[in-house]
């Protein structure tokens, strides 16, 4: 029999479970990637994510090329690309690795019938999360929708001995073994940047580098000051996260070696506390992936259906608001920062991502879905359903066990987190004579400090848009219809 395997947000050519699967279930075994223009259209033309993807197909093609198969790369619409393939080279299946978000869903389901109708099937399989949908349930067998007894019941059946295997859940898939199985690929050319539409960026400019070597790479680096984790993962200045986001993002590290390097890590004994902190980041990346899959609304409306009574903000005034919240002016140095941060790299630190996002909702009183669109064009790591599970708990609209009423001060949570001013000096070198002391809130000095520091407010830096103790009490107000409905 012949299968084709369908790479999309998986592009690594091993620990892979739809090629592991198609390859031992078949005696020749085609791979495609299809450039989606459905997705491609709306992204600018200068975007690191498409070079990254476009780095990573590349260095794709190549492995599964000393593995003896290949990669046949068509641009278009999937739903129309790959039932025409599978009728080209007579397959008999098509092996793809699930997609939880909606519209991909809806993808699949089209190209699924469209292949039934000449009697190919279309197989899926568990693969970028450990657990998935109905795997972890609550003892009422129902999905759960805060985290913490979530993240138990994870780790609980992560060790549970039923299958009588320790790592039964993040062993690994040993493509290398059937790679007999694979089909000879005569077909070479693959559509460049340019004939897409994307220009191309300098390494500068992109600031990161696509592939499976790259996201080793950086995984061995992290690996290296795991232990830290658990304290430096919280200051945006200092080296602390493994910043393989945009690797999970598109597969090309295998998140269950990385869950495998972390239960290692917890194992040995200075380890064993960041390495465990950062399981659990996996794991809250597995939760969203769960509450989108069983509650699809969340793409546009509140998880919580009563906070959909809130009105924001939404009138010319808030549209100037926004903009300076994008552009990294608000005159609130830790979000001008860490928006320029996102501009410039791609990258925000998590910290600073729930910082910018209580500010635009708690504190501009816009809408947290204007931000989320902000963070999907902009993002290197852009996941649908972390960014919105991350912007819903900001505006206390999410699966948060914490009332609304916690509102993030702008200026305190910028002493905590960076105390010195380091990340924001990187940032905003115009603020750098400004002591630790006075860069967290620079319009509360004296015009002779002001000299002193040689800033001039108002030209060099803005002054701040809103007071945060106004901006505080209207967003009470602003949410106390919630209890009224609820
Ligand atoms: P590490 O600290 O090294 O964490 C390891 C991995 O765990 C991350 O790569 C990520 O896959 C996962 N992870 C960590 N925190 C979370 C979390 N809160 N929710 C889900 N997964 C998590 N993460 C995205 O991957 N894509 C997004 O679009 C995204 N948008 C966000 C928007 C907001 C408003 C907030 C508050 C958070 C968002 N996050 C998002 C979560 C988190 O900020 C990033 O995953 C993290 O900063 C990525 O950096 P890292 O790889 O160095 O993380």
């Amino acid at each position: 029999t012949k299968s084709l395997v369908w790479f999309r947000r998986d592009l690594r050519s091993f620990d892979h479970a739809a090629l592991y699967q198609a390859l031992k279930h078949a005696s020749a075994c085609y791979c495609v990637f299809v450039f989606d223009h459905n997705i491609l259209k709306h992204l600018p033309k200068r975007d690191r994510r498409m070079q990254f993807i476009y780095q990573s197909i590349l260095e794709l093609r190549q492995e599964l090329e000393k593995l003896g198969g290949g990669l046949i790369v068509r641009y278009g619409d999937p739903v129309e690309e790959i039932p025409r393939l599978a009728a080209q080279l007579e397959v008999n299946a098509v092996y793809v690795n699930r997609d939880y978000e909606p519209t991909a869903k809806a993808r699949d389901q089209a190209v699924s019938t469209s292949l039934a109708s000449f009697n190919c099937d279309f197989i899926s399989c568990k693969d970028q999360v450990i657990f998935e949908m109905d795997e972890v349930l609550s003892l009422a067998e129902k999905p759960f929708s805060v985290f913490t007894p979530y993240k138990n019941a994870w780790l609980k059946k992560l060790a549970s001995e039923t299958t009588g295997e320790p790592d039964f859940y993040f062993k690994a898939y040993p493509v290398e073994k059937y790679a007999a199985h694979f089909a000879q690929h005569t077909e070479l050319s693959l559509p460049s940047m340019a004939e897409m539409g994307f220009e191309t960026l300098s390494a500068e400019e992109l600031k990161l580098q696509g592939g499976m070597a790259a996201g080793a790479e950086l995984l061995d680096d992290f690996l290296a000051r795991i232990d830290q984790y658990g304290d430096a993962r919280d200051f945006p200045a200092v080296k602390g996260p493994s910043y393989l986001s945009v690797h999970l993002r598109f597969g090309t590290v295998s998140i269950r070696y990385l869950v495998s390097q972390a239960i290692r890590h917890t194992r040995t004994a200075n380890s064993s506390l960041g390495a465990s902190v950062w399981l659990s980041e996996l794991i809250w990346r597995d939760f969203y992936f769960m509450i989108l899959h069983h509650h699809p609304r969340v793409v546009s409306q509140s998880f919580k259906p009563e906070y959909d009574a809130i009105q924001w903000e939404n009138d010319a005034h808030a549209q100037v608001l926004f903009q300076a919240w994008c552009d990294g002016k608000t005159g609130y140095p830790l979000v001008d920062a860490a928006m320029l941060q996102l501009n410039q790299t791609g990258y925000m630190h998590n910290r600073l991502r729930m910082v910018v996002a209580s500010f635009l909702v708690k504190d501009l009183g816009i809408d947290w879905r204007w931000g989320e669109a902000y963070f999907a064009l902009h993002l290197n790591d852009f996941d649908l359903s972390a960014n919105n599970g991350g912007w819903q708990w900001a505006a206390s609209t999410g699966c948060d066990a914490q009332p609304y009423f916690r509102i993030f001060n702008p200026i305190t949570q910028s002493e905590k987190f960076d105390s010195e001013g380091k990340f924001i000096r990187r940032y905003l070198p115009q603020l750098s004579g400004l002591n630790a002391r006075h860069i967290h809130a620079p319009w509360k000095l004296t015009p002779i400090e002001l000299k002193g520091a040689n800033l001039a407010l108002g030209i060099d830096y803005p002054y701040p848009i809103i007071e945060h103790d106004v901006a505080r009490k209207k967003t009470l107000e602003r949410y106390s219809v919630v209890k009224k409905v609820s």
